[in-house]
């Protein structure tokens, strides 16, 4: 059989990468069968004839130096034929064809292929074929009699056939290449290569992984094998447990190394990268339980997609229960990866129990408190980790600001933003701090492209008067500066809202009366334009924003932003059409050249083209979509032609 597009291509830089850390590829298979033991006690739980099945969990590894092989097996859950067809040929998660370009790429040019993706993807079993050229696996699904044989050397195709094995689980067998010192292929079929790997990788797993050894027997060894067995051509064959099996989680906080944390968690967050943060605590009092969590260094490729799973996994008195535990912590903090393990939930403890459970509404406030008490520590302790975070999470953090109204001011507090002062990202606090004497509110300016956010006209009376504006270019600002107030008192304020004037007191009374008698001026210029843009605009006046530009388009303080109406639209909905107000500049000298045009001749055709150039511009210096480009571009090559 072949296998899916996807699938084949990843197999192809799998093979191909030059990726050096080959050790994982053990790591990947244990962890697999962890899975699959963990997947046979839930379902042993819940189906009665499998309950006989689940005994003796344990991972074993077995080798051969003359024949070059490895082999991994379990007594877990097993696959069927179908089940082997749909997870091992395939690649059932979204994002694969982004993640294929991206790891294409990197790889071209001799770049080493950067694990943490293949690693985040979940596409561990594949990795085998970076050491083997041939991989069986032979599998027996619990509960089920058949038992399947599968192999495939890499080369796109795959066989399966009938087979036969003792008793449900799944053994994966690699026919190892040669070793090769240059492309770092050690030799696996080594026993201390297979001690070390999997005492630095796989210690936390919580089943026993047993080396299979086969020495020859020492004298002492004929007396007493010690749970060893002597064969009669003179050797004795030893199981022997790799790990310890210590939940991590348990010990007490003291006593763990800084390397044991990162090792756990690259085991439990399929990762190939050190966290940024560990956070770690023990919850006493009438409701106990462990939480290890980690921030991780960098997004998965599922953080934005539906389907996108949780990252904690709650376990009950060591006990694996559930991974995506999406109770234990909000949505917004679905990167955070980690075990909570608690002291008194019962064991079958369902989603829907899980769901309505009052300590688990308390275990997830006290976790999020301290999730978000540890970025912010962050922020403060190492502001360069801490952008490298928010570059990576700032987006899901955002949706906390309007999600959680509880934890409101801290998400808010953890914001970097973009402003009008300086490249680096600014906090709400920072920009707090050096607001304007008499300055209300927090200026910002919401759009889709930072560099047009720079540039906007709108900015211009506030670059004149040193206030800072924040330049938010983020789809989800759009909607979170929709929903949210204020920070620390200050109410947010857009600037491309309502009528602004930044002036002192005195100033806006002489404003006001220079707009009077600028508007009476300029009168039969504004109602012209109204009448022109009479589809477009509800409102033509004279603002106190601009000071280089001719004009720009603001809003009431309840219409819809153009921003807000392209996400209606990207989801799929018809905004209400909403007109806006388009402000001018009388002392601009297209405004004096209109105004003179129209008094020498009221009827002149050119005015209105002009107009609609006036217009067009205000639309393109806001980075916006022209209602008719065409038209535009006409225009202005019939004004080249006269120039
Ligand atoms: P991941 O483990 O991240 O899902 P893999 O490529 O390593 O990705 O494995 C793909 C799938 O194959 C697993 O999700 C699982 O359904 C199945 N599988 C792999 N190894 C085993 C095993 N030892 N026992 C049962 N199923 C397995």
């Amino acid at each position: 059989m072949e296998f899916q597009t996807e699938a084949r291509q990843l197999l192809d830089l799998m093979i191909h990468s030059v990726y050096s850390n080959k050790d994982i590829v053990l790591r990947e298979l244990i962890s697999n069968s962890s899975d699959a033991l963990d997947k046979l006690r839930i379902e042993s739980l819940q189906n009665e004839p499998l309950r006989g099945l689940w005994s003796d969990p344990a991972i074993r590894i077995e080798f051969s130096t003359e024949a070059r092989t490895i082999s991994i097996s379990d007594n877990g859950i097993g696959m069927n034929r179908q089940e082997i067809v749909a997870n091992i040929g395939t690649i059932a998660r979204s994002g694969t064809r982004e993640f294929l370009t991206m790891l294409k790429s990197k790889s071209e040019g001799g770049q080493p292929l950067n694990a943490d993706l293949i690693g985040q993807f979940g596409v561990g079993f594949y990795s085998t074929f970076m050491i083997a050229d041939r991989v069986t696996i032979l599998t027996r699904r619990a509960g089920e009699p058949e038992a399947w044989q599968w192999e495939s050397t890499g080369d796109g195709t795959y066989t399966i056939e009938e087979a036969s094995r003792a008793a449900n689980g799944t053994t994966v067998t690699l026919h190892l290449k040669p070793s090769d010192h240059e492309d770092a292929i050690h030799d696996y079929a080594d026993e201390w290569t297979i001690r070390r790997i999997v005492k630095k990788y796989s210690d936390f797993v919580s089943y026993p992984i047993r080396l299979r050894t086969e020495k020859p027997a020492t004298d002492d060894d004929k007396n007493d094998a010690g749970g060893g067995i002597l064969t009669d051509h003179g050797t004795v064959i030893r199981d022997e447990v790799l790990n310890s099996m210590k939940a991590l989680w348990t010990r007490p906080t003291s006593e763990i190394q800084p390397a044991e944390y990162n090792e756990f968690y690259k085991h439990i967050g399929h990762d190939w990268s050190d966290p940024l943060r560990a956070i770690h605590f023990r919850a006493e009092g009438t409701f106990e339980y462990f939480a290890l969590l980690f921030i991780p260094p960098r997004a998965g490729m599922d953080l934005f997609s539906r389907e996108g799973s949780h990252g904690l996994s709650l376990y009950v008195k060591r006990i694996f229960i559930m991974d995506d535990a999406k109770d234990l912590l909000p949505s917004y903090l679905r990167f955070v990866k980690g075990v909570v393990d608690s002291e008194d939930l019962p064991l079958n403890i369902s989603r829907e129990i899980l769901q309505q459970n009052r300590q688990i509404q308390l275990m997830r406030k006290r976790i999020t408190k301290k999730v978000l008490e540890t970025l912010a520590e962050l922020r403060d302790s190492d502001p360069e980790k801490y952008a490298a975070f928010w570059k990576e999470f700032g987006s899901a953090l955002k949706e906390g600001i309007y999600q959680d109204e509880e934890n409101r001011e801290q998400l808010l507090g953890l914001g970097l933003f973009d402003t009008t002062e300086g490249d680096a990202k600014s906090t709400l606090k920072e920009y707090v701090e050096k607001m304007k004497e008499g300055q209300e509110g927090i200026w910002y300016i919401t759009g889709e492209n930072l560099g047009v956010l720079r540039n906007s006209p709108h900015l211009e009376a506030f670059r004149d008067r040193g206030h800072q504006v924040l330049l938010l270019s983020d789809p989800i600002d759009e909607i979170w500066t929709g929903m949210v107030t204020e920070f620390q008192g200050k109410k947010f304020q857009s600037i491309t809202r309502g009528d602004i004037d930044l002036g002192s007191k005195e100033e806006k009374t002489e404003h006001e009366k220079e707009r009077k008698e600028k508007t009476e001026e300029f009168g039969p210029l504004l109602g012209a334009i109204k009448e022109r843009l009479q589809e477009d605009v509800k409102e033509v006046r004279i603002g106190n924003r601009l000071r280089s530009s001719a004009a720009c388009l603001v809003a009431d303080d309840n219409d819809m932003t153009p921003q807000m109406e392209k996400i209606m639209r990207a989801m799929g909905q018809e905004p209400p059409r909403s007109k806006r107000i388009l402000e001018v500049n009388p002392d601009h000298p297209v405004l004096g050249k209109l105004l003179a045009m129209q008094s020498n001749n009221v009827s002149d055709p050119q005015l209105e083209d002009y107009i609609d150039l006036l217009y067009g511009q205000a639309i393109l210096a806001e980075g916006g979509d022209l209602p008719d480009p065409a038209h535009m571009s006409r225009l202005i090559a019939q004004l080249m032609v006269q120039a």
